[in-house]
């Protein structure tokens, strides 16, 4: 099934790669392919009916080849668990982000009616809030490999009496 889709789109296989861990695993995902930076990021918006009390959670997997950021805003201090680490550090992730790619599609994905629809888009693309600290986490990943923060255990405890 994907296969028919990769070679539709024209793109290499292993360059959908993060797209198809969005989607079966969930959450954002980056990859160095040769010499191509290809990241995946899932937005999700949940619909829901007030009077027949019925939704779904529409999830929007961007994939972007080679992607730039072109502007950040806000600071934003976060616990962040990244998928190679044990525990999770306190990280510093910008509010707003607008990024720019050579290429990207969108996959929505639709739990109702069950389809993928896979379209291709033209940037700049704005992302604010969870988005925005998702694009730059996982380009973190892709400008300096590892994600650099503070550890938890730097925390300090307050009784409120
Ligand atoms: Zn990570």
């Amino acid at each position: 099934m994907e296969k028919e889709v990769i070679e539709k789109l024209k793109i290499p296989q292993d360059v959908f790669l993060p797209l198809l861990f969005s989607i079966k695993f969930g959450g954002d995902w980056s990859l160095k392919v040769k010499s191509t930076n290809v990241m995946a990021i899932k937005e999700k918006i949940t619909r829901f009916d007030e009077e027949k009390m019925i939704g779904y959670t529409l999830e929007n997997v961007f994939l972007f080849l080679n992607p730039v950021i072109l502007n950040q805003e806000g600071i934003i201090y976060r616990l962040e668990k990244c998928g190679n680490k044990k525990e999770r550090e306190i990280v510093k992730r910008p509010y707003k982000t607008t990024i720019e790619a050579e290429y990207a599609i969108k996959a929505s994905l639709n739990p109702l009616t069950k389809k993928i629809r896979l379209k291709k888009v033209e940037g700049p693309f704005n992302f604010t809030g969870s988005n925005a600290y998702g694009v730059s986490h996982e380009m973190e990943h892709l400008l300096s490999d590892e994600i650099r923060g503070e550890p938890f255990f730097e925390f300090e405890y307050e009784i409120e009496e």
